[in-house]
C-alpha cells in the first residue's frame, strides 16, 4: 500500500507539487499519468526518500522509506535507466546489490529469468546494453528483494514494441500476485492499457483519480476535433452557438456535444476556413489531453461552474475546483 497525502514541494520559485494526495492499493496497477513537468518524478523520488518534501506524507506500508527496515525487500524501484555501473556485467551488478542488501544470491537467476535477460546478456558489460536491456536489468534489480511494492518511473521509455508488450504483461502479473504497483508515464494510451486506476496529475496537482474505465466514461465524451486558420474566431463562434469548446495543446479545438456537420456548417456561414474536421468517439488520448487542457485553461464563466461540486467529493474522483467539470453521472 502506498499513501501520498498533501504533498508539496518547491524548487526555488517552481512549485513542483501543490498538495498531491492519492493512494495505491495492493493487487492492482496504478498509473501516475501526466505531461512532462507535471511532478511525477518528484513524487516518486519523495516516495523513495531521494527528495525531501516541504510538507505532506509519502508512506509505504504506513512508513516513510527511510524508516523501512529492509527497503529493497519492501520496495522495488526503477528510476531512470542507466543507474548501474556501466563497466560491470549485469550479473555482477545484481550480485553486488544482493550482497549489500543481504538478499540470497539465488534470487539473481530468478529475477534474470523473470525479466527475460538471457545468461549471455547477464554476462555482458552493461555498457554494451541497449536501452531496452538496461530497462530489463533495472526491473531485475527492482525485483531482487522480492518486494511487494513496485514503483517504476517511466518504465516504457526506451522499450521497443515487443518490450512494451512484455512490460504490460509483466506488470499485470506483478499485480495479480498481489503486489502494489505504481507506474508513472506521460503516455496515456500506454499506461491505460495496463493500469486499473489512473491518477492524472498536471501542474503539481491531482486532476483525476479513478478507475481507468471510469475515467474514459467520464471524460472521453464524443465530440468534434477541428483545426482552423483562425482558431480564436472559430472558438468564439462555436461558443456563441452554445457548445463547449476547449483548445487542445496541439492547437486544435475540441468541441463537445456537436457533430462535425454542425461545426462545418457554422464555420461556413461565418466564412471561417477549416484545416481539418472530424468526429471523435471520445478516445482515451483526447480524454487525457482534455483533462490537462482544462487544468491549463479553465473554461470561461459561460460554462456552468455552478453545477460543479462546491467541495471535493469524498469519492474516488478528485477534480480541480477551477475545472468546472460536471460528470454526466456519478456512478457511486
Ligand atoms: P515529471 O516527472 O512529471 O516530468 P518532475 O517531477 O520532473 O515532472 O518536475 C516537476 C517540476 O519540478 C518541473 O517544473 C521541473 O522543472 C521541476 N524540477 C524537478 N526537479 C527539479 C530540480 N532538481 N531543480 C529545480 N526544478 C526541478
Amino acid at each position: 500500500m502506498i499513501e501520498v497525502a498533501e504533498l508539496t514541494k518547491r524548487y526555488g520559485s517552481t512549485v513542483a507539487l501543490g498538495g498531491v494526495g492519492f493512494s495505491v492499493p495492493p493487487g492492482s496497477v496504478t498509473g501516475l499519468l501526466g505531461p512532462n513537468g507535471a511532478g511525477k518524478t518528484t513524487i516518486v523520488k519523495i516516495l523513495l526518500g531521494l527528495v525531501r518534501q516541504d510538507t505532506g506524507r509519502a508512506l509505504i506500508h504506513g512508513e516513510r522509506y527511510r524508516d523501512l527496515t529492509a527497503p529493497l525487500r519492501t520496495v522495488g524501484a526503477l528510476l531512470e535507466a542507466g543507474c548501474a555501473h556501466r563497466g560491470r556485467t549485469a550479473r555482477r551488478h545484481l550480485r553486488w546489490l544482493a550482497r549489500s542488501n543481504r538478499i540470497p544470491l539465488s534470487r539473481i537467476d530468478a529475477v534474470l529469468e523473470q525479466v527475460g535477460l538471457p545468461d549471455r546478456a547477464a554476462r555482458a558489460r552493461i555498457s554494451a546494453f541497449s536501452l531496452g536491456m538496461t530497462q530489463r536489468l533495472g526491473l531485475a534489480a527492482a525485483l531482487l528483494g522480492d518486494p511487494d511494492v513496485l514503483v517504476l518511473d517511466e518504465p516504457v521509455n526506451g522499450l521497443d514494441a515487443e518490450g512494451i508488450i512484455w512490460l504490460r504483461s509483466f506488470l499485470r502479473r506483478q499485480a495479480d500476485q498481489g503486489r502494489t504497483v505504481l507506474v508513472s508515464s506521460h503516455l496515456m494510451t500506454e499506461v491505460a492499457r495496463t493500469a486499473d486506476r489512473l491518477v492524472v496529475i498536471g501542474g503539481g496537482r491531482v486532476l483525476a483519480d479513478l478507475p481507468t474505465d471510469e475515467l474514459i466514461e467520464r471524460y472521453a465524451r464524443p465530440g468534434v476535433r477541428v483545426t482552423a486558420r483562425d482558431p480564436a474566431r472559430l472558438a468564439a463562434v462555436l461558443r456563441g452557438a452554445g457548445w463547449e469548446v476547449r483548445p487542445l495543446p496541439d492547437g486544435a479545438l475540441s468541441v463537445t456535444g456537436a457533430t462535425a456537420g454542425q461545426v462545418g456548417d457554422l464555420a461556413g456561414r461565418h466564412r471561417i476556413v477549416l484545416e481539418s474536421l472530424g468526429g471523435t468517439s471520445g478516445s482515451l488520448e483526447d480524454a487525457y489531453l482534455d483533462l490537462v487542457a482544462r487544468a491549463d485553461n479553465p473554461p470561461p464563466p459561460a460554462s456552468p461552474p455552478s453545477s460543479a461540486p462546491a467541495t471535493p467529493r469524498p469519492s474516488t474522483a478528485t477534480l480541480p475546483p477551477s475545472s468546472a467539470v460536471t460528470p454526466r453521472k456519478d456512478s457511486r
